[in-house]
């Protein structure tokens, strides 16, 4: 399920990016470039805005009916159905890229040598080379992932692991949401 999201719903885009969905989000755009690439890629469009969902006549629109993006986040994730494919962590909230996964011997002159010793999983973006590994931020992320989806989290947990436990330090979404939740 891949996505396009109205520039209202910035916290929305940015947390189906941590559950590992493939998402376009910008801050500012016009309703034409977001029907468009929604139309190009088959993205789904996720909207509050009325106006533009009724113009998004030849692509698929999902309106999205709450101010609140916890509520939203339930409301994508129970409506089209993708509690299965909730996978946190598999992509780079920055850039979208899917990560890799990075062996040890690989990420030593690449992190300071504090996060060489105590991380135990590293990964990669491709997209912009930002490396994540598991970081600090993982139990109150953990916990605010859990508290978001709400009675569904023991369905998650008997899932494999994800690949990558935490996002790295510079890009811990925690850190932005200060002040603006
Ligand atoms: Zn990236």
């Amino acid at each position: 399920m891949k996505f396009v999201v109205d520039c209202m719903l910035g916290k929305l885009a940015k947390w189906l990016k941590i559950l590992g969905f493939d998402v376009v989000y910008f801050s500012r755009a016009e309703d034409k470039d977001l029907l468009s690439l929604a139309r190009k890629e088959g993205r789904l469009l996720l909207t509050r805005d009325h106006r533009l969902q009724d113009r998004a006549r030849d692509v698929r629109v999902h309106f999205i009916a709450s101010e609140n993006w916890k509520d939203q986040l339930g409301q994508v994730l129970e409506e089209l159905n993708l509690w299965g494919l909730v996978n946190p962590y598999s992509r780079c909230i920055d850039c979208n890229a899917e990560l890799k996964n990075l062996p040890r011997r690989k990420v030593k002159n690449l992190v300071a040598p504090f996060v060489y010793e105590q991380a135990t999983s590293f990964a990669i973006c491709p997209g912009c080379g930002r490396v994540f590994w598991q970081g600090t931020h993982f139990e109150d992320m953990e916990r605010k992932i859990q508290e978001i989806l709400g009675p569904k989290p023991r369905k998650l947990r008997k899932r494999k692991r994800p690949k990558i436990n935490g996002p790295g330090k510079n890009i811990c979404p925690e850190a932005n949401e200060k002040g603006s939740s």
